[in-house]
């Protein structure tokens, strides 16, 4: 597979070019905004690093994704929680932030690019094959609707968009309304790698999850566990208390 490494930094670029050669892959690095714009068209995924000399990378993000759907992996050392949401927002399918584990950037690459590269496949899987006990392919909680066969979510009978993953989180959780969830079962099933287990991706997720759809009951924390399919009812909070 071709990489496009976007990275202005020489030790950080040549780290991960070093380590992606060793995968097999081949590696183009920009160091540039531009030179990402003009070659991203050749990438079969996209490392891109968040702050780089010539445009801001959240913008360079939307860019890219108006042009290509290639797999994109945000590698960023904005660790605040708002700059990683506003990232999945614009398009990206993962983020890694620096300092990181190679060999965790590298599982989420393969992970990625696992998920990506079979539009047909796991997570369509999860969805026909899922648990029974459903009582079809569409689960409703208060005013929101998840179709999981048709990949859609309804509030207020208005189509919400999530990106990807967050539909597999909601429709993991709604596939099983009755149980509560483990943080290490979530990220087994919908990131394939349970060791991703101290990641924040799944909390980013599920800020998403509550933010688009604007029913932050939606998703319940259950402390120091994981997450349970919740009823978004008038006045609810966000930390349900039951
Ligand atoms: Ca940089």
């Amino acid at each position: 597979m071709h990489a496009l490494l976007v990275e202005d930094d020489d030790r950080m670029a040549q780290a991960l070019a070093t380590a992606l050669v060793q995968r097999g892959h081949t590696v183009r690095r920009v160091g540039r905004a531009l030179d990402a714009l003009r070659h991203v068209h050749e990438a079969d995924f996209v490392l891109l690093d968040l702050g780089l000399p010539d445009l801001d990378g959240l913008e360079l993000l939307r860019r890219l994704r108006t042009v290509c759907d290639a797999p994109l992996i945000v590698v960023t050392a904005r660790c605040e929680e708002r700059d990683v949401v506003q990232g999945l927002r614009a398009g990206a399918d993962d983020y890694v932030v620096k300092p990181f584990r190679m060999a965790e950037l590298i599982a989420r690459i393969d992970t990625v690019r696992r998920r990506t590269g079979a539009p047909s496949g796991r997570s369509a899987e999860r969805s026909t094959a899922g648990p029974s006990g459903t009582g079809g392919r569409s689960v409703r909680s208060g005013d929101v609707q998840v179709d999981l066969a048709g990949r859609t979510v309804t509030v207020a009978g208005l189509e919400v968009r999530l990106t990807r993953r967050e539909f597999d989180v909601l429709a993991f959780l709604a596939g099983r309304p009755d149980e509560v969830h483990s943080r290490e079962e979530i990220l087994d099933r919908i990131w394939g790698d349970a060791f991703l287990g101290a990641s924040r991706s799944l909390d980013v997720h599920v800020a998403g999850i509550r933010a688009k759809t604007r029913r932050p009951g939606l998703v319940r924390t259950v402390r120091g566990f994981g997450y349970q399919l919740g009823c978004p009812a008038v006045g609810d909070e966000d930390e349900g208390s039951r």
